[in-house]
């Protein structure tokens, strides 16, 4: 067995692709395997220092919270939603921009703000495949216009950390946007690599409820009677919100679903196992987190499109106050952590799980990601005693049942 294969098999990798690049293409490869997921493969032996490198980074491994130094002089500090410099409901300043994004396109907009203004010289961020655009590659904008191609939700696999050592080569400043656990992958890098914190001047973020196997959208192709090789283009959402799905075929056929109907049936979102058990997916060591703001956490109907928007670092509030400023971004209502719980009860109610959830896969030998600085054991002290032993015995009755090994 490889030295990597433990994060695998325990089913805490989320194929976010660090480990290929630290360790380099040629000897770990992340593939797409038969079950829907990217997983690395390794190819060739790797040193003990590469194997340590990637457990270091690995977010697999390790998922940490805000370090001190990071924090903002407004800095507050919210059990649930962690450290933060202010809370606010906005959009993008640009209607194409709000219209096209996944939510309100707030993301987007600060990807090209940093372009416009100079502040960065590309934005590193995932988008749909153009070859094949049901699946995800990642993706180097160095226009606005390049930023807002690649808007929108990406629910199946996304690895944009693949080439993520080769883009620290460029020594360039830039930009990085991508889901909660690829920001904790790239500020455990920036432990022991100072290029990271040199280079990689933004870290924006999506508040995650889980990304989906690829087995969510080739069950949505079989049920349309599509196979990806037909496909022009591929959209989970955005262009409204949420927007709908939409298939588009090379003989000029368009196939559509909506958001709700897409995401009606929990039992078949095929959420990846890694998520079941996410100490942050609000994204709390991002310099800026955005999320949606339906009450209740998921959408009634079309709207124009509003986003929670939570700057947490001193980069990301000198960063949200400078595009507000120049119109980049519309702010229209503060938020308080109270408002962002009824926006996201599920964000709540794992935040609150996952301390026992990780408690009980250690207590079965198996591996559990380390965590610190994220407040889980003082947040699962507040819930019920039953609760409590409902998401631990819940956990040891899934490992018992293989639901933890890939
Ligand atoms: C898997 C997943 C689960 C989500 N779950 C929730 C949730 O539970 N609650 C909630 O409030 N919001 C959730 N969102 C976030 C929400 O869909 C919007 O992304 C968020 O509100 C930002 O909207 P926006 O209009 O600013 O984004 P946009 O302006 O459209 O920008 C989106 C950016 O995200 C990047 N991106 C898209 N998909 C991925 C991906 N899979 N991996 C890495 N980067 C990606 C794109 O490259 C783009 O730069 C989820 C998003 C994803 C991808
Ligand atoms: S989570 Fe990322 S770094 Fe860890 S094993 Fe999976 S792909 Fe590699
Ligand atoms: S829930 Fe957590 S592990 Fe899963 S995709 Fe979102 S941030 Fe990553």
């Amino acid at each position: 067995m490889s030295t990597l294969d433990p994060i695998v098999t325990s089913a805490m990798c989320i194929g976010c692709g660090l480990c290929e690049s630290i360790a380099g293409a040629p000897n770990v490869q992340l593939i797409l395997n038969e079950a829907g997921r990217e997983r690395p493969v390794t190819r060739n032996p790797l040193s003990a220092e590469t194997v340590a490198a990637v457990y270091a980074a690995c977010p697999g491994v390790n998922v940490n919270g805000l370090e001190p130094e990071r924090f903002s002089t407004e800095d507050a500090l919210d059990q649930v939603w962690g450290h933060y410099a202010g809370m606010w409901r906005g959009f993008a300043g640009d209607p194409d921009v709000r219209h096209r994004g996944a939510t309100g396109g707030v993301l987007s907009a600060l990807g090209r703000y940093l372009l416009k203004s100079g502040r960065v010289d590309f934005v590193l961020h995932v988008s749909a495949d153009p070859e094949n655009p049901l699946r995800n590659i990642h993706t180097i904008s160095n226009t606005p216009e390049d930023v807002l191609n690649a808007a929108g939700s990406r629910y199946g696999p996304a690895a944009p950390l693949r080439d993520f050592i080769k883009i620290l080569e460029r020594q360039q400043p830039f930009a990085f946007i991508a889901k909660p656990c690829d920001i904790n992958a790239v500020r455990n890098l920036a432990k022991s690599d100072p290029r990271v914190d040199e280079y990689c001047k933004y870290l924006l973020t999506l508040v995650c409820g889980g990304a989906s196997e690829m087995t969510k959208s080739w069950d949505l192709l079989d049920d349309w009677g599509l196979s990806e090789e037909e496909l022009t283009l591929f959209r989970y959402r955005g262009y409204g919100n949420p927007g709908l799905t939409v298939a588009e075929t090379k003989d000029g056929r368009r196939f559509e679903t909506t958001y709700m109907d897409l995401w009606e049936d929990e039992n078949k979102w095929n959420i990846q196992t890694r998520c079941k058990v996410c100490p942050d997916a609000i994204g709390e060591q991002a310099d800026i987190a955005a999320s949606d703001v339906w009450p209740g956490g998921g959408p009634t109907g079309e709207d124009a499109g509003w986003n929670g928007i939570i700057p947490r670092t001193q980069a990301g509030i000198d960063l949200l106050n400078a595009a507000i400023r120049d119109g980049a971004i519309i702010i229209d209502k503060e938020l308080t952590p109270r408002d962002m719980d009824i926006f996201q009860p599920h964000q709540v109610r794992k935040k609150k799980a996952v301390w026992q959830r990780l408690k009980a896969l250690r207590s079965t030998g198996h591996p559990a990601l380390n965590t610190s600085g994220l407040r889980l054991d003082a947040l699962s002290q507040t819930n019920e005693v039953i609760e409590n032993a409902k998401e631990y015995g819940g956990t040891i009755e899934r490992v018992k049942a293989g639901k933890f090994s890939e």
